[in-house]
Protein backbone atom coordinates (compact mmCIF):
# COMPACT_ATOMS: atom_id res chain seq x y z
CA UNK A 1 0.00 0.00 0.00
CA UNK A 2 1.06 3.62 -0.64
CA UNK A 3 2.13 5.88 2.25
CA UNK A 4 -0.54 8.99 2.76
CA UNK A 5 1.61 11.65 1.49
CA UNK A 6 1.80 9.25 -2.19
CA UNK A 7 -2.33 9.98 -2.25
CA UNK A 8 -3.96 12.85 -2.59
CA UNK A 9 -7.02 13.94 -0.27
CA UNK A 10 -9.92 15.35 -1.27
CA UNK A 11 -12.88 17.20 0.68
CA UNK A 12 -16.09 17.52 -0.62
CA UNK A 13 -19.66 17.74 0.82
CA UNK A 14 -21.00 14.99 2.12
CA UNK A 15 -24.40 15.91 2.22
CA UNK A 16 -26.12 18.67 0.47
CA UNK A 17 -26.21 20.47 -2.71
CA UNK A 18 -23.26 20.15 -4.25
CA UNK A 19 -22.21 16.63 -3.06
CA UNK A 20 -23.96 14.51 -6.22
CA UNK A 21 -22.33 17.43 -8.75
CA UNK A 22 -18.84 17.20 -7.16
CA UNK A 23 -19.18 13.15 -7.16
CA UNK A 24 -19.92 13.36 -10.69
CA UNK A 25 -17.18 16.14 -11.77
CA UNK A 26 -14.51 13.51 -10.12
CA UNK A 27 -16.35 10.75 -12.09
CA UNK A 28 -16.19 12.36 -15.25
CA UNK A 29 -12.33 13.38 -14.85
CA UNK A 30 -11.89 9.42 -14.65
CA UNK A 31 -11.73 8.86 -11.23
CA UNK A 32 -13.83 5.52 -9.51
CA UNK A 33 -14.82 6.14 -5.97
CA UNK A 34 -15.70 3.10 -4.02
CA UNK A 35 -19.22 3.37 -2.48
CA UNK A 36 -19.93 3.09 0.68
CA UNK A 37 -22.91 3.98 2.70
CA UNK A 38 -22.07 6.98 5.42
CA UNK A 39 -18.81 6.23 5.36
CA UNK A 40 -16.64 9.37 6.06
CA UNK A 41 -14.06 8.38 3.67
CA UNK A 42 -13.81 6.70 0.24
CA UNK A 43 -11.13 5.11 -1.67
CA UNK A 44 -10.91 6.17 -5.39
CA UNK A 45 -10.15 2.72 -7.13
CA UNK A 46 -7.77 3.71 -10.17
CA UNK A 47 -6.36 7.07 -8.86
CA UNK A 48 -4.53 7.60 -5.64
CA UNK A 49 -6.53 9.70 -3.58
CA UNK A 50 -9.14 9.21 -1.14
CA UNK A 51 -12.32 11.45 -1.14
CA UNK A 52 -13.35 12.92 2.39
CA UNK A 53 -17.04 13.65 3.05
CA UNK A 54 -17.35 16.41 5.37
CA UNK A 55 -19.82 19.56 6.33
CA UNK A 56 -19.32 22.50 3.21
CA UNK A 57 -18.10 24.91 6.20
CA UNK A 58 -15.14 22.76 7.06
CA UNK A 59 -13.41 22.47 3.72
CA UNK A 60 -11.66 25.86 3.66
CA UNK A 61 -10.58 24.69 6.87
CA UNK A 62 -9.54 20.67 6.26
CA UNK A 63 -7.47 22.50 2.57
CA UNK A 64 -6.12 25.55 4.47
CA UNK A 65 -4.47 23.33 6.90
CA UNK A 66 -3.45 20.78 4.95
CA UNK A 67 -5.25 17.72 6.42
CA UNK A 68 -6.63 17.58 1.96
CA UNK A 69 -4.65 18.68 -0.83
CA UNK A 70 -8.00 19.82 -2.66
CA UNK A 71 -11.43 20.40 -1.73
CA UNK A 72 -14.39 21.53 -3.84
CA UNK A 73 -16.68 23.87 -2.26
CA UNK A 74 -18.73 26.89 -2.81
CA UNK A 75 -17.36 30.57 -3.10
CA UNK A 76 -19.85 31.95 -1.19
CA UNK A 77 -18.69 29.65 1.87
CA UNK A 78 -14.95 30.30 1.07
CA UNK A 79 -15.76 34.12 0.81
CA UNK A 80 -17.09 33.67 4.19
CA UNK A 81 -14.43 31.96 5.95
CA UNK A 82 -11.43 34.08 3.76
CA UNK A 83 -12.63 37.39 5.60
CA UNK A 84 -13.11 35.38 9.55
CA UNK A 85 -10.10 33.66 9.17
CA UNK A 86 -7.97 36.82 7.53
CA UNK A 87 -7.34 33.87 4.28
CA UNK A 88 -4.14 32.03 3.32
CA UNK A 89 -3.51 28.48 3.37
CA UNK A 90 -5.80 27.54 -0.22
CA UNK A 91 -5.88 29.24 -3.61
CA UNK A 92 -8.50 29.10 -6.47
CA UNK A 93 -7.79 26.79 -8.93
CA UNK A 94 -11.19 26.02 -10.90
CA UNK A 95 -14.19 27.64 -11.10
CA UNK A 96 -16.75 24.79 -11.55
CA UNK A 97 -20.09 26.20 -13.48
CA UNK A 98 -22.38 24.70 -10.98
CA UNK A 99 -23.87 25.32 -7.71
CA UNK A 100 -24.99 28.79 -8.92
CA UNK A 101 -26.82 30.81 -6.27
CA UNK A 102 -26.50 34.41 -5.13
CA UNK A 103 -26.37 35.78 -1.91
CA UNK A 104 -29.10 38.60 -1.38
CA UNK A 105 -30.54 41.09 0.80
CA UNK A 106 -33.90 40.65 1.11
CA UNK A 107 -36.87 42.29 3.02
CA UNK A 108 -41.07 41.70 3.75
CA UNK A 109 -42.41 42.85 0.45
CA UNK A 110 -43.89 46.05 2.20
CA UNK A 111 -41.14 47.12 3.31
CA UNK A 112 -39.55 49.97 0.99
CA UNK A 113 -36.19 49.78 -0.13
CA UNK A 114 -33.98 52.99 -2.04
CA UNK A 115 -30.38 51.51 -1.84
CA UNK A 116 -28.21 50.23 0.92
CA UNK A 117 -29.16 53.41 2.93
CA UNK A 118 -32.46 52.07 3.67
CA UNK A 119 -30.23 49.35 5.64
CA UNK A 120 -29.20 51.98 7.99
CA UNK A 121 -29.94 51.34 11.57
CA UNK A 122 -31.42 48.00 10.63
CA UNK A 123 -31.01 44.23 11.63
CA UNK A 124 -29.78 41.69 9.05
CA UNK A 125 -30.32 38.38 9.78
CA UNK A 126 -27.72 35.86 8.27
CA UNK A 127 -25.55 32.63 8.22
CA UNK A 128 -22.91 34.83 6.19
CA UNK A 129 -22.17 37.48 8.76
CA UNK A 130 -18.50 38.43 7.46
CA UNK A 131 -19.44 38.94 3.74
CA UNK A 132 -22.54 41.10 5.18
CA UNK A 133 -19.93 43.29 6.80
CA UNK A 134 -17.97 43.64 3.95
CA UNK A 135 -21.09 44.94 2.06
CA UNK A 136 -21.99 47.10 4.54
CA UNK A 137 -18.59 48.56 4.93
CA UNK A 138 -17.79 49.08 1.27
CA UNK A 139 -21.48 51.18 1.10
CA UNK A 140 -20.54 53.00 4.04
CA UNK A 141 -24.24 51.89 6.37
CA UNK A 142 -24.06 51.13 9.77
CA UNK A 143 -26.45 48.21 10.51
CA UNK A 144 -26.47 45.23 13.24
CA UNK A 145 -25.46 41.58 11.67
CA UNK A 146 -27.53 38.79 13.58
CA UNK A 147 -25.62 35.55 12.42
CA UNK A 148 -28.17 32.59 12.78
CA UNK A 149 -27.07 28.96 11.12
CA UNK A 150 -30.47 28.20 9.09
CA UNK A 151 -33.81 29.07 8.72
CA UNK A 152 -33.13 33.02 8.13
CA UNK A 153 -36.12 33.80 6.10
CA UNK A 154 -38.14 33.18 8.99
CA UNK A 155 -36.44 35.82 10.86
CA UNK A 156 -38.45 38.84 9.54
CA UNK A 157 -41.81 36.97 10.82
CA UNK A 158 -40.43 36.32 14.19
CA UNK A 159 -39.07 39.87 14.24
CA UNK A 160 -35.74 38.72 15.14
CA UNK A 161 -34.57 41.12 12.02
CA UNK A 162 -36.28 43.09 9.45
CA UNK A 163 -33.80 42.20 6.64
CA UNK A 164 -32.16 38.81 5.87
CA UNK A 165 -29.26 37.96 3.68
CA UNK A 166 -29.17 34.57 2.53
CA UNK A 167 -28.72 32.44 -0.40
CA UNK A 168 -30.98 32.60 -3.35
CA UNK A 169 -30.82 30.60 -6.68
CA UNK A 170 -34.92 30.93 -7.89
CA UNK A 171 -36.04 33.11 -5.43
CA UNK A 172 -38.99 30.11 -4.56
CA UNK A 173 -38.18 30.17 -0.73
CA UNK A 174 -38.38 34.02 -0.78
CA UNK A 175 -41.57 34.34 -2.26
CA UNK A 176 -43.12 31.63 0.15
CA UNK A 177 -41.89 33.52 2.82
CA UNK A 178 -43.11 36.64 1.58
CA UNK A 179 -39.96 37.90 1.04
CA UNK A 180 -38.51 39.99 -2.24
CA UNK A 181 -34.81 40.67 -2.66
CA UNK A 182 -33.75 44.04 -2.73
CA UNK A 183 -29.47 43.81 -3.24
CA UNK A 184 -26.91 41.21 -4.52
CA UNK A 185 -24.47 40.93 -2.28
CA UNK A 186 -22.17 38.06 -4.20
CA UNK A 187 -22.83 35.62 -6.96
CA UNK A 188 -21.25 32.37 -6.23
CA UNK A 189 -20.63 29.15 -8.28
CA UNK A 190 -18.59 25.79 -6.77
CA UNK A 191 -15.06 25.91 -6.97
CA UNK A 192 -11.93 23.61 -6.75
CA UNK A 193 -9.53 24.90 -3.96
CA UNK A 194 -5.71 23.65 -3.09
CA UNK A 195 -3.59 24.06 -0.54
CA UNK A 196 -0.62 26.40 -0.49
CA UNK A 197 1.03 24.47 2.39
CA UNK A 198 4.06 22.44 0.50
CA UNK A 199 3.11 18.80 -0.06
CA UNK A 200 5.02 15.78 -1.19
CA UNK A 201 6.55 16.03 -4.59
CA UNK A 202 4.32 12.78 -5.28
CA UNK A 203 1.16 14.78 -4.50
CA UNK A 204 2.22 17.39 -6.68
CA UNK A 205 2.46 15.19 -9.43
CA UNK A 206 -1.15 13.49 -8.96
CA UNK A 207 -2.54 17.47 -7.92
CA UNK A 208 -1.30 18.12 -11.56
CA UNK A 209 -2.96 15.08 -12.90
CA UNK A 210 -6.10 15.83 -11.13
CA UNK A 211 -6.39 19.44 -12.50
CA UNK A 212 -5.67 18.82 -15.56
CA UNK A 213 -8.16 15.96 -16.15
CA UNK A 214 -10.73 18.17 -14.56
CA UNK A 215 -9.89 20.79 -16.79
CA UNK A 216 -10.45 18.55 -19.27
CA UNK A 217 -13.57 18.28 -18.27
CA UNK A 218 -14.86 21.64 -17.88
CA UNK A 219 -13.82 22.11 -21.63
CA UNK A 220 -16.09 19.45 -22.92
CA UNK A 221 -18.77 20.17 -20.75
CA UNK A 222 -19.83 23.18 -23.11
CA UNK A 223 -17.66 21.85 -26.08
CA UNK A 224 -18.82 19.92 -29.04
CA UNK A 225 -17.19 19.03 -32.85
CA UNK A 226 -18.74 20.40 -35.46
CA UNK A 227 -18.28 18.98 -39.24
CA UNK A 228 -19.42 20.27 -42.83
CA UNK A 229 -19.31 20.64 -46.04
CA UNK A 230 -18.67 23.74 -47.76
CA UNK A 231 -17.35 25.73 -50.82
CA UNK A 232 -14.03 27.59 -50.93
CA UNK A 233 -15.61 30.64 -51.20
CA UNK A 234 -17.58 29.87 -48.29
CA UNK A 235 -15.41 29.34 -45.87
CA UNK A 236 -14.34 32.51 -44.38
CA UNK A 237 -17.92 33.16 -43.54
CA UNK A 238 -18.33 29.50 -41.97
CA UNK A 239 -15.19 30.11 -39.66
CA UNK A 240 -16.37 33.45 -38.55
CA UNK A 241 -19.38 31.87 -37.46
CA UNK A 242 -17.95 29.24 -35.39
CA UNK A 243 -18.68 29.55 -31.86
CA UNK A 244 -15.16 29.69 -29.68
CA UNK A 245 -13.02 27.58 -32.50
CA UNK A 246 -9.68 28.30 -32.74
CA UNK A 247 -7.87 26.75 -36.34
CA UNK A 248 -10.22 25.08 -37.40
CA UNK A 249 -8.93 21.80 -39.94
CA UNK A 250 -10.22 22.17 -43.25
CA UNK A 251 -9.72 19.00 -46.10
CA UNK A 252 -10.33 19.23 -49.63
CA UNK A 253 -12.99 16.39 -50.51
CA UNK A 254 -12.19 13.61 -52.55
CA UNK A 255 -13.96 13.59 -55.72
CA UNK A 256 -15.66 17.20 -55.34
CA UNK A 257 -12.88 19.40 -56.40
CA UNK A 258 -13.27 23.35 -54.96
CA UNK A 259 -15.31 21.56 -51.62
CA UNK A 260 -13.91 21.12 -48.48
CA UNK A 261 -14.95 19.54 -44.90
CA UNK A 262 -14.52 21.82 -41.86
CA UNK A 263 -13.88 20.54 -38.50
CA UNK A 264 -13.92 22.19 -35.49
CA UNK A 265 -14.14 21.93 -31.63
CA UNK A 266 -16.39 24.76 -30.40
CA UNK A 267 -15.49 25.51 -27.04
CA UNK A 268 -19.61 27.17 -26.89
CA UNK A 269 -22.57 26.11 -26.91
CA UNK A 270 -24.19 25.34 -30.43
CA UNK A 271 -27.75 26.04 -31.09
CA UNK A 272 -29.79 25.95 -33.55
CA UNK A 273 -29.52 29.10 -34.79
CA UNK A 274 -26.44 28.93 -34.84
CA UNK A 275 -26.90 25.55 -37.64
CA UNK A 276 -29.13 27.84 -39.34
CA UNK A 277 -26.02 30.36 -39.93
CA UNK A 278 -23.83 28.03 -41.03
CA UNK A 279 -26.19 26.80 -43.90
CA UNK A 280 -27.41 30.04 -44.68
CA UNK A 281 -23.53 30.85 -45.40
CA UNK A 282 -23.23 27.81 -47.81
CA UNK A 283 -22.23 24.58 -45.42
CA UNK A 284 -24.35 21.51 -45.80
CA UNK A 285 -24.10 17.74 -44.15
CA UNK A 286 -23.76 19.23 -40.65
CA UNK A 287 -23.17 17.37 -37.36
CA UNK A 288 -22.60 18.15 -34.18
CA UNK A 289 -21.42 15.40 -31.94
CA UNK A 290 -20.08 15.41 -28.38
CA UNK A 291 -16.48 15.44 -26.89
CA UNK A 292 -16.31 12.42 -24.46
CA UNK A 293 -12.58 13.09 -23.43
CA UNK A 294 -10.13 16.12 -24.25
CA UNK A 295 -6.69 17.13 -22.61
CA UNK A 296 -5.85 20.75 -23.27
P1 LIG B 1 -23.69 21.28 5.21
O1 LIG B 1 -24.48 20.24 5.93
O2 LIG B 1 -22.60 20.66 4.38
O3 LIG B 1 -23.20 22.39 6.10
P2 LIG B 1 -25.42 23.31 4.04
O4 LIG B 1 -26.82 23.14 4.47
O5 LIG B 1 -24.59 24.39 4.64
O6 LIG B 1 -24.69 21.89 4.13
P3 LIG B 1 -26.34 23.26 1.23
O7 LIG B 1 -27.69 23.82 1.43
O8 LIG B 1 -26.21 21.82 0.87
O9 LIG B 1 -25.35 23.58 2.47
O10 LIG B 1 -25.61 24.15 0.12
C1 LIG B 1 -24.28 23.93 -0.23
C2 LIG B 1 -23.86 24.99 -1.21
O11 LIG B 1 -24.63 24.89 -2.41
C3 LIG B 1 -24.04 26.43 -0.77
O12 LIG B 1 -23.01 26.87 0.09
C4 LIG B 1 -23.98 27.15 -2.11
O13 LIG B 1 -22.64 27.34 -2.52
C5 LIG B 1 -24.65 26.16 -3.06
N1 LIG B 1 -26.03 26.53 -3.47
C6 LIG B 1 -26.49 26.55 -4.73
N2 LIG B 1 -27.76 26.94 -4.81
C7 LIG B 1 -28.16 27.16 -3.56
C8 LIG B 1 -29.42 27.59 -2.99
N3 LIG B 1 -30.49 27.85 -3.72
N4 LIG B 1 -29.49 27.68 -1.65
C9 LIG B 1 -28.42 27.37 -0.90
N5 LIG B 1 -27.22 26.99 -1.41
C10 LIG B 1 -27.08 26.89 -2.71
ZN1 LIG C 1 -22.93 24.33 5.66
Amino acid sequence: MLADRDRLHIAIQKSGRLSDLSRGLLKDAGLRIQEGKNALTARVENFAADLMFVRDDDIPTFVADGACEFGIVGGNVLDEFTLGAGGGGFETVAKLGFGRCSLRIAAPEATPYQGPRSLAGARIATSYPNIVRRFLADAGVEATVVTMNGAVELAPRLQIAGFICDLVSTGATLEANGLRAVETVLDSEAVLIRTTRPIAPAQADLGERLLSRIEGVLATRDSKYIMMNAPGEALKRITAILPGAEAPTIVPLHGRPGHFAVHAVCQESVFWETLQKLKDAGASAILVVPIEKMML
